[in-house]
């Protein structure tokens, strides 16, 4: 079938990460009847959660639904913003937006920390962003925030006119755009496996397969009712992002879970690799229809990814729409073949900022709104600090105010419509410049 061209053969509708490093039920062990912390959910901020807080000399377990690593963070484009994303939902210049940008790159410094302390080859790479602008008016858009980045993120911001465009990326899609220089990437499955295995090296205990159904509270902790019986604990620290269920009802109807979807081209010659992408910097764009692309860390591949649909559907049906994202910015790319494509879920938050905190007794670090990789592994970080009363400051991100809509209750069944108007709103914008 002439449509089925664009899958190279051998075509996996799995994560190009997972090559290297996939989810793992390895060093799972029988759960305990109790603890000083349940930490729930094994992605990048449970375990960031866990082994801070086995560090400071808290027990604490970590339990996973299904495999170590499931979750988004073993499925991510791998872009590490540096902060510039947390400023994305923040408008104005108000002192909590702006302790939220200096969080946000602080967010990386600890990511950098963490990779070193650990010693964790994730082919973390320094290359900058280049934010591509989609109409003349989102370059305007985009100039006005490069001063407030720079002031409070040290984000080494400039933009780049259309005409030098080409400096950045081998394209002329866009109206020039931003460069931000403090951004970075890595290998995402790398980089959780090697989280893991500090997990592990430090002695934290690990439940694979064990689902929390219900959490009650007690006159001193909590019941943690799971898939394998309950466990007794002090504390609880939520960590199921884009994955957030029902066990934390209250939580999960102040989340919107959002699909990702992501697609792999078949290796590219050198020059044509290195002509798309010369400086290797995560790319992305201002459009609702958020697009993010890189290369693979070999350099070989395009790694393009965004939000072809907004609900979770059939890689092989995204990739599709992928592929014409990604032809329409690279006519060059036409006829290259996809070896990988996937999906995972982010999460969404009202405010468009990520929280921590405390929600009827229970610890929380949730809502990426699509940038996680620093900002979740720093807020596990800061959850566990909060839960051993170790931080002399309160993290940006620790707000009482965590909003929600009226009658939502976790259900995203508006997210077709919201994508459809999106794509029409895109559309208009586009055609009007
Ligand atoms: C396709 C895609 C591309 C992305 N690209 C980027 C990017 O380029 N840069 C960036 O910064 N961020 C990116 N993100 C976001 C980033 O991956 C996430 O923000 C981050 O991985 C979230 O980590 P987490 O630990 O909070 O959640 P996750 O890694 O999603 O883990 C949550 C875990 O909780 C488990 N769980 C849920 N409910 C229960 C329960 N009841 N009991 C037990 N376990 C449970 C789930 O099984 C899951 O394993 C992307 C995400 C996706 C999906």
């Amino acid at each position: 079938m002439a449509a089925d061209t664009i899958f190279a053969s051998g075509f996996k509708p799995l994560p190009f990460w997972w090559e290297d490093f996939a989810p793992t039920t390895e060093g799972s062990t029988a759960p305990p009847d109790s603890a000083d912390v349940v930490v729930v959910g094994s992605g990048y901020g449970g375990l960031s959660a866990a082994l801070e807080l086995k560090r400071s000399g808290v027990d604490a377990i970590v339990l996973e639904a299904e495999k170590f690593g499931q979750g988004a963070s073993t499925r991510n484009g791998g872009a590490i913003s540096g902060g510039v994303n947390v400023g994305k939902g923040i408008s104005g210049r108000e002192q909590a937006a702006l302790e939220m940008l200096s969080d946000g790159a602080e967010s990386m410094r600890h990511l950098e920390t963490i990779i070193a302390r650990e010693a964790i080859d994730c082919r973390y790479r320094h290359a900058g962003r280049f934010v591509g602008a989609w109409t003349p008016d989102h370059y305007d858009a985009l100039a006005k925030k490069v001063e407030t980045l720079n002031q409070n993120t040290d984000s080494g911001a400039r933009m780049v006119p259309r005409e030098r465009q080409r400096e950045e990326i081998g394209s002329d899609f866009y109206y020039g755009g931003m460069v931000v220089e403090r951004a970075a990437q890595l290998h995402p499955a790398l980089y959780y496996k090697g989280l893991l295995a500090a997990v592990r090296r430090a002695g934290v205990r690990m439940s694979a397969g064990i689902k929390v159904e219900r959490i009650r509270r007690e006159a001193d902790g909590f019941a943690v009712e799971t898939s394998q019986g309950p466990i007794r604990a002090r504390h609880v620290a939520i960590a199921t992002n884009g994955y957030t269920g029902e066990a934390t009802p209250q939580l999960r109807r102040r989340l919107v879970p959002v699909a990702s979807h992501i697609i792999a081209t078949e290796e590219l010659p050198e020059d044509l690799a290195h002509g798309l992408n010369p400086k290797w910097r995560s790319l992305s764009n201002t459009c609702r229809i958020l697009c993010y692309y890189r290369l693979s860390p070999d350099g070989r591949r395009m790694i393009f990814g965004g939000r072809a649909r907004f609900t979770p559907v059939d890689p092989t049906v995204s990739s599709r729409i992928l592929h014409r994202f990604m032809t329409d910015r690279f006519p060059q790319l036409k006829g290259v073949k996809l070896t990988h494509a996937w999906n995972g879920n982010v999460a969404f938050t009202f405010d468009g900022a990520p929280h921590m905190g405390v929600m009827d007794g229970l610890h929380y670090a949730l809502g990426c709104n699509g940038s996680g990789v620093a900002m979740l592994s720093y807020l596990g970080y800061q959850t566990a600090r909060k839960i051993v009363g170790g931080s002399n400051r309160v993290c940006a991100f620790d707000r009482a105010e965590f909003p929600t809509a009226p009658f939502y209750t976790g259900n995203p069944w508006f997210l077709p419509i919201v994508g459809g108007w999106y794509r029409l709103r895109d559309r208009w914008e586009r055609w009007r410049a």
